[in-house]
């Protein structure tokens, strides 16, 4: 009776997620079986006669609390962002993390944490109440099995044993080893460590040996005289909330007043929605339908380093410095961190990135790549600009009726206001970059910028963060900028701004930037290329038009 109360109980319990739709069927299933037979070895331990310590029931408690924060942190996943635990934008954001994203992280989504977080609490104390819980028919009925039974249950350990032996048979399947909630993280961190480890080994290897690679080897610059790319990558962009895209909010201004001078590309998407995962395709040969072959084929650092530029990697992403990407960043001549704050939150604005910037730009070296990897605006958005870029708060405009009328929360519409902000402050550096380029009237310089991927920022529904089921995600801004003097003929602006594109492609466009040619560079491939042809293009599994 007790045992059944027990596992009824957990059941209820997983029906709720499940109606809820906060666990889809098969993360049911294997909490549903891993569950009761956690219930049932531990109980076959505990229980005697039809009794239980205190000790026994806490420690019932403590397993099933165990399953429910994993069950409540995979609602969450799923309830907020759509995801599985094991999708890679999960695994990464979970281990390519510091203190301070993460702090951020919880800040920005603080609501939908609590929300899970009590119901995870609700239920442990349902459960609670089930095991302390004496219907008054169970015992008039206990009292007088237990004599009966009491021999028998007392000497026979042997249940338990079978189930203890049973719960370990059932960890020798990898799939259900990790769902146990002791292992849930240890066993991803350790799966996570071994592929940045496999990453890193391999891209050592290629950067190394240049022999070993003649397509390496076959790169070279076939371009004349001295030049400089500065790489301007961004973050969580998405090109609607963008006034140079015919956002209704002016959040673009500077760049608007460069005018024709600014290459405007209106049909680009990224590919992945994912910071780790789209840089890598983004920054080498890997793409799309071949993600794996950043592992094996040198980045374009690697490329342009070997073919006689100096390269540069300025960071105002303090997890650059040891996370996924710090393979990238690691392989230019100069690698800067510019943040300053432990913490992504302590308010390390992208102005940090300016004077390194002047520093790459006045070093003698004829040829240079320079990459500037910005905060712009991650998640969460009100610390990326300072006070006088808070011009949208509360701001009485059609953005704000737009929002109301289509019945968007306060918070969904604040979120809006602290993202357009961050845009708002993006456009005055992005500007202030181009305006150090300017400067330097004697170099060669092309200014390139995209941001890794979109944002949904309550564009469909009170949804705020990273959605990889919407097109915000993907569509995104593709700006050009180069001096007077920078040896590259382009197509007619009227023909070049409207060519679809997809970011995995970009490492071409930046290598034909910098005049780098060989069997890396394909330049139908290049969106600035005059032999550009368009590739199909897709979003998950689905074609983009
Ligand atoms: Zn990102």
């Amino acid at each position: 009776m007790l045992l059944f109360t027990r596992i009824l109980g957990w059941f209820l319990i997983l029906t709720l997620y499940w109606a809820m739709e906060w666990l889809n069927f098969v993360q049911v299933l294997k909490s549903a079986f891993l569950g009761v037979l956690s219930i049932l070895t531990l109980s076959s331990w505990t229980l005697r006669d039809g009794r239980e310590s205190r000790t026994g029931r806490f420690l019932n408690l403590l397993v099933v609390f165990s399953f429910l924060a994993i069950c409540g942190f995979n609602s969450f996943l799923r309830d907020v962002f759509g995801v599985a635990q094991d999708d890679l934008i999960v695994v990464e954001a979970l281990f390519n993390t510091n203190g301070g994203e993460a702090s951020e992280f919880i800040l920005q989504n603080i609501w939908p944490l609590a929300k899970h977080l009590t119901v995870v609490i609700l239920a442990a104390i349902f459960y609670w109440f089930l095991l302390v819980w004496r219907p008054s028919l169970f015992r008039m009925s206990s009292g007088t099995l237990a004599a009966d039974s009491r021999a028998k249950v007392r000497t026979t350990r042997i249940p338990a044993v079978v189930l203890t032996l049973l719960l370990l048979l059932v960890h020798l399947n990898p799939t259900m080893r990790k769902e146990d909630p002791l292992l849930y993280f240890p066993i991803r961190h350790a799966k996570w460590e071994r592929y940045v480890e496999r990453a890193r080994v391999l891209q050592e290897k290629i950067t190394d040996s240049v022999s070993t690679d003649s397509s390496l080897s076959s790169m070279s610059y076939e371009g004349s005289g001295p030049r400089t790319v500065v790489f301007s990558l961004g973050e969580s962009i998405t090109r609607l909330n963008w006034s140079l895209y015919g956002y209704l909010r002016t959040t673009t201004p500077e760049l608007e007043s460069l005018g024709p001078r600014l290459v405007r590309f209106t049909d680009v998407i990224t590919t992945l929605g994912s910071t780790v995962g789209d840089i890598r395709l983004i920054m080498g040969p890997a793409t799309r339908a071949h993600p794996d072959l950043y592992m094996t084929t040198p980045d374009i650092v690697t490329i342009a380093r070997r073919t006689g530029y100096k390269t540069f990697w300025i960071t105002n992403h303090s997890t650059d410095m040891t996370g996924a990407l710090s393979i990238i960043a690691n392989h230019a001549d100069v690698t800067v961190n510019v943040n300053r704050g432990g913490s992504r939150g302590e308010g390390s604005y992208d102005e940090v990135i300016l004077p390194e910037l002047e520093k790459a730009l006045d070093d003698p070296a004829p040829r240079k790549l320079v990459i500037l990897h910005l905060l712009q605006a991650h998640p969460a958005y009100y610390f990326r600009y300072p006070k006088p870029f808070a011009l949208f708060n509360n701001a009485d405009d059609e953005v704000t009726r737009a929002l109301k009328s289509e019945g968007r929360s306060l918070r969904a519409r604040k979120m809006r206001d602290y993202y357009d902000n961050a845009i708002l402050y993006s456009d005055h550096i992005l500007k202030a970059t181009i305006d150090l380029c300017d400067a330097r009237k004697e170099q060669n310089i092309a200014w390139l910028y995209i941001p890794d991927h979109g944002e949904d920022v309550a564009h469909y529904s009170n949804f705020v963060g990273h959605n990889t089921r919407v097109p915000a995600m993907f569509e995104i801004p593709l700006l050009l900028w180069m001096s007077d003097r920078f040896p590259l003929d382009l197509p007619e602006n009227e023909i070049l701004e409207d060519r679809p594109y997809q970011t995995d492609l970009m490492d071409q466009t930046i290598l034909g930037l910098m005049g780098i040619e060989g069997d890396y560079y394909d330049p139908a491939r290049d969106i600035l290329s005059p032999e550009f042809k368009p590739s199909p293009r897709f979003i998950g599994q689905k074609p983009y038009h």
